[in-house]
């Protein structure tokens, strides 16, 4: 049965912002924003009303030429690679206190273009930016190689290089997030940037890459694309003078820059892709304590999150307790506009995600899960969707194999720990994990047995800039931030030098 109540934004307070002013719609290639090679622009919209915010300049194949050669350019000849590393680590520095002087701005841009909550996008988001260019800045100058010991009679050294130019891919759920896990290991290394952001969201990253030039980025250094996947994306992914790409999306598209790497100048890349993360929750487990993480494991962002927990594993001792209560949660999930103080939940971001959405509730619902609340649009302008709950489902329906990425909870049930971690692990994704439990030795088991890239304990979205993320299986290749993602922007040169006179000898 569909309970068409949910908490709206009507019982929420005044706007907490007004509408920020749009400055940069260009594309910034060599420290200048221009126009599209070809003169076109895309329009971009807002999320809560459909309506077009800004048209973009539509970047293509020429445009991304352009700014190749632009990065190319201050790679090879300019003196972002050749300034002492503390240089580059100032700049990454500066540019993360201007982050936080322009919080606001950022913050209502990236929720007026993504449809996120401000109040998420101003005091978590906003913070984990600057962060996170802190963290790499510390970085910056404790990049170093090794002493090799090798047969005694050569001295052998390694240097840890910029690799080059990086194209960088991202997508729209954390516009700005996802700007920083790419942009900041990147510079921190010396090297210089193409990024294509998503055409859905291409304005916060035009604005920071406006805040790195007055930081002091030299021009070329970060180049700022917008426009499509199959036009500017594709054209990035071959570029024969892209010495390495990073991308974050969905599987399909991964294997498309993939194969397109692989047959222009197989350039390294990493993947950063989808995933169907399971949540377990144990017999031991406080069931409020669980039933609000494993809301707050899938809701969050709207559900527009790769690692988001969209299978609720429940034991069955707590299973009943749990379904009630994981429906009374979401149906107390405010939801509206995401300017508004209070609210937890804005619009999905288009009308292709929306529509996407609708299609696996509906198909929950034909392959009889039971639909404990939601299931429908919320109001008749916008993307909003409510807060839906399915229980009883199996794990051969479609909305337990397939990514929703929508603000869709499905509710499992299991026997025993071993039972549930067998089903966990039974999926072509291994990006992330939640486990909610009392007891140590459990949650060691399932952590060690989980096949995925991250698994919270009794926590589930914690991204701080030193924990390294990425997916086993179809979830990725790579692992970004923390220290781990210095490697996919370096270059690894031994040099070998004879020893004639040995000290030993
Ligand atoms: P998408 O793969 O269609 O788009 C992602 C990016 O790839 C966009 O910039 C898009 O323009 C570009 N792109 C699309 N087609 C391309 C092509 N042929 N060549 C080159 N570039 C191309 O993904 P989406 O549907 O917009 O985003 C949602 C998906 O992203 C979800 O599946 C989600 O799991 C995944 N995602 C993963 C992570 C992660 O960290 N693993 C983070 C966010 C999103």
């Amino acid at each position: 049965r569909c309970i068409k109540r949910f908490t709206t934004a009507s019982v929420a307070e005044e706007l907490i912002t007004p509408p920020v002013q749009i400055s940069y719609t260009q594309n910034l290639i060599n420290g200048q924003f221009v126009d599209a090679a070809s003169g076109k622009t895309f329009p971009t919209y807002d999320p809560r009303t459909g309506e077009v915010i800004a048209h973009v300049a539509e970047g293509d194949a020429e445009d991304i030429n352009r700014a190749v050669a632009a990065a190319r350019k201050a790679f090879d000849e300019g003196p972002w690679p050749r300034m002492t590393a503390y240089e580059r680590s100032l700049i990454l520095l500066r540019f993360a206190d201007l982050v936080e002087k322009h919080t606001e701005e950022l913050a209502a841009l990236e929720t007026w273009n993504n449809g996120k909550p401000y109040e998420q996008s101003a005091k978590s988001e906003l913070p984990l930016l600057a962060r996170l260019f802190r963290y790499y800045a510390g970085w910056a100058d404790k990049i170093h190689g090794l002493t090799v010991p090798a047969d005694g009679n050569y001295h052998v050294q390694t240097l840890h290089e910029p690799i080059g130019v990086a194209g960088q891919i991202i997508p729209w759920n954390f516009p700005l997030i996802m700007f920083a896990w790419k942009v900041g290991p990147a510079l921190a290394c010396g090297n210089t940037i193409v990024l294509k952001t998503a055409e859905q969201t291409p304005l916060t990253a035009l604005f920071a890459g406006k805040l790195f030039h007055e930081a002091g980025l030299p021009a070329g250094v970060l180049n700022v694309v917008s426009g499509f996947g199959p036009t500017a994306g594709a054209a990035l992914a071959s570029h024969m003078d892209v010495d390495k790409l990073a991308f974050t999306g969905s599987t399909d598209t991964g294997k498309i820059v993939l194969e397109l790497a692989a047959r222009s100048n197989l350039k390294p890349v990493t993947l950063e892709l989808g995933g169907k993360s399971p949540f377990i929750v144990c017999e031991d487990a406080d069931v409020d304590q669980a039933v609000e993480l494993a809301h707050f494991a899938l809701f969050f962002n709207q559900g527009q999150c790769c690692c988001a927990g969209s299978r609720t594993f429940v034991h069955e001792q707590i299973y009943d307790e749990f379904i009630e209560k994981a429906k009374a949660r979401a149906m107390r999930r405010i939801v509206g506009d995401p300017f508004k103080k209070g609210v937890e939940q804005g619009p999905q971001i288009d009308t292709e995600q929306f529509e996407k959405v609708l299609r696996y509730i509906k198909s929950g619902v034909q392959s009889n899960a039971t639909l404990l609340c939601g299931g429908d649009r919320l109001g008749s302008k916008g993307h909003f969707i409510q807060p839906t709950v399915f229980a009883n489902v199996q794990d051969d329906m479609l909305i337990a194999k397939d990514e929703i990425f929508g603000p869709v909870q499905s509710i499992l049930k299991f026997k025993d720990t071993e039972e549930a971690v067998q089903r966990a692990n039974t999926t072509r994704y291994g990006l992330a994990a939640g486990v909610f439990t009392k007891s140590l030795d459990t949650a060691n088991m399932i952590t060690r047995a989980l096949r995925v890239g991250t698994v919270w304990v009794n926590c589930f979205d914690v991204f701080d800039a030193a924990i390294p993320f990425g997916g086993y299986k179809m979830s990725g290749i790579g692992r970004e931030k923390g220290i781990y993602s210095l490697k996919n922007y370096l270059q690894v040169k031994a040099i070998v030098t004879p020893l004639k006179k040995p000290a030993w000898l």
